[in-house]
């Protein structure tokens, strides 16, 4: 077992107990590509009439349209017998690229039936309310933004696919990606600026697009290292995490051992060996032939008939396995991150944040502008993979935020008024890993979920008549019976998480 500072993402990989299945999520093309496909397999010739009369070319497509060209060749004329796709026939008639641009509106044209054909499979379902074109979630008056409605209608698909004739509507509320993306809608809809949500899912579309179950997103920033050796830091909130989103293990079965001054992640199988022995000692009696009885009387063992022997057998011993000094629990530790000394990091830009793995990091909302500017506007910035972005520091961590308290979005970076720092990331791993397949952020940090719902509807009706008083345009409104609806909608996780987290502290 490798013990570095940090286990790397690859050791992860290559380490899985179990294969991890990779669920592709059906591309919205795979519509199109049906559609595409039934087309094709027809192998009707694209014309149906062709004449070289002179030299002008003329052509009848199946569908009645007439091509003309006038100056055309032998060699037009057999190119047209031998074409197999209409678009071959257009390639005599016409230039590449008025061909590609033929190509690309017709693309479009099926993406746009295939969005419509979604967005009807949308309105079936009891969670979602469809007017026109405008898709909403049920209580939400805020519209979803088009790439969410596609997002959705690609998971909706998939799902369906799977489900058969079975209970969509329940498969789907079973379903990681689905209720990712209605948690991270439903927060969208508590950030007093409508245009966050559409401007958050765009750059979330463009960059890496990683959000957690809960719907929080999943980004990256560069801190300063305060204390010289966080070794142990680096190493609890990489294996913890990575356990959890690489093995999608729990970390309660892990213990971390510090052996030859290196650490070491331990599963409680390994704590132990087990060791099969033989013996002929009788294991009633344990070898001396009987026992003295309460009257101090000499009873020999019936078992062994008082030899103290009986014929050869074997059992097992479990025997302690020396993996060196026990430093903990993995989850206990990761717990407890927040209170050791060495995890003391900061902002490179005013030094005076204190920035500690597992402890939020916040700013007083009121000092947050929205700006769609990358720098110079105030808040916490963030990046989706663009790590060079995000300020100076030795360290890159990886934070999650909730949607609601983002307060501006630009190119490649975001702003929030708080943001929750859960591990650190070896530096070759900084703009790969929310890239990387095998690191499954739906499975990241539970108990910020619970904590976010403490109290959430105050907060977010604070939040509102914060920002109302702020500007002097009409602010979204939001009734408060639409935000009693969604905390209901996203408090249902608390039940699930509670089930699955069995260290709560
Ligand atoms: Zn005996």
């Amino acid at each position: 077992m490798s013990t570095n500072k940090f286990l790397s993402l690859g050791w992860f990989k290559e380490t899985a107990e179990n294969a991890i299945a990779n669920v592709v999520a059906n591309k919205l093309e795979s519509i199109m590509e049906e559609e595409e496909i039934s087309l094709k397999t027809h192998n009707v010739k694209p014309c149906l009439r062709i004449q070289l009369s002179n030299d002008i070319l003329t052509v009848v497509l199946n569908d009645g349209n007439i091509l003309t060209k006038p100056g055309a060749t032998e060699i037009d004329f057999q190119n047209a017998g031998k074409a197999k796709t209409e678009d071959e026939v257009k390639a005599i008639f016409y230039s590449a690229e008025v061909v590609a641009d033929i190509a690309k509106i017709k693309a479009e044209e099926a993406r746009i039936r295939a969005i419509q054909k979604g967005i009807q499979l949308l309105a079936d379902l009891d969670d979602f309310i469809v007017e026109g074109n405008t898709v909403y979630l049920k209580g939400t008056s805020r519209s979803l933004p088009q790439l969410l409605v596609e997002r959705f209608i690609e998971v909706v698909n998939n799902v369906k696919y799977y489900t058969g004739f079975g209970d969509v509507q329940k498969a789907l509320n079973e379903n990681d990606d689905y209720v990712a993306l209605k948690n991270f809608f439903m927060w969208c809809c508590l950030n007093p600026r409508a245009e966050v949500a559409h401007e958050l899912y765009r750059f979330l579309d463009e960059n890496s697009f990683r959000i957690t179950k809960q719907g929080f997103v999943v980004a990256l920033r560069n801190v300063v290292t305060l204390h010289g050796s966080p070794e142990l830091v680096h190493f609890i909130s990489n294996t913890y995490n990575k356990v959890k989103a690489t093995w999608k293990k729990n970390p309660d079965h892990y213990t971390v051992f510090l052996q030859d001054g290196e650490y070491k992640l331990v599963h409680d199988d390994k704590l132990t060996i087990v060791e099969e022995r033989t013996s002929t000692d009788c294991p009633d009696c344990e070898g001396t032939g009987g026992f003295y009885d309460y009257d101090d009387i000499w009873l020999d063992c019936d078992t062994c008939n008082g030899s103290g022997e009986v014929e050869e057998y074997t059992y097992t011993v479990e025997i302690p396995v020396d993996h060196g000094q026990r430093i903990g629990g993995l989850t206990e530790l990761y717990l407890d991150l927040p209170n050791r000394e060495e995890n003391r990091f900061t902002d490179d830009w005013t030094k005076t944040f204190d920035i500690r793995i597992g402890q939020v990091t916040s700013m007083p909302k009121e000092d947050c502008n929205w700006s769609t500017q990358d720098c110079a506007a105030a808040g916490l910035h963030f990046t989706a993979d663009q790590i060079h972005y995000v300020g100076c520091g030795d360290q890159s961590v990886i934070v999650l935020i909730n949607p609601m308290k983002v307060v501006g979005i630009g190119q490649h970076k975001g702003r929030c008024f708080e943001y929750l720092p859960i591990m650190t990331v070896p530096r070759e791993e900084a703009t790969s890993i929310l890239h990387d397949g095998m690191f499954d952020t739906l499975q990241l940090d539970e108990e910020y979920a619970i904590r976010e719902l403490e109290s959430l509807t105050e907060k977010a009706k604070e939040g509102f008549a914060t920002e109302s008083k702020k500007y002097e345009f009409n602010m979204p409104s939001i009734s408060a019976k639409e935000i009693n609806t969604i905390v209901s909608t996203l408090s249902e996780m608390k039940a699930t998480i509670k089930n699955r987290v069995t260290t709560i502290k």
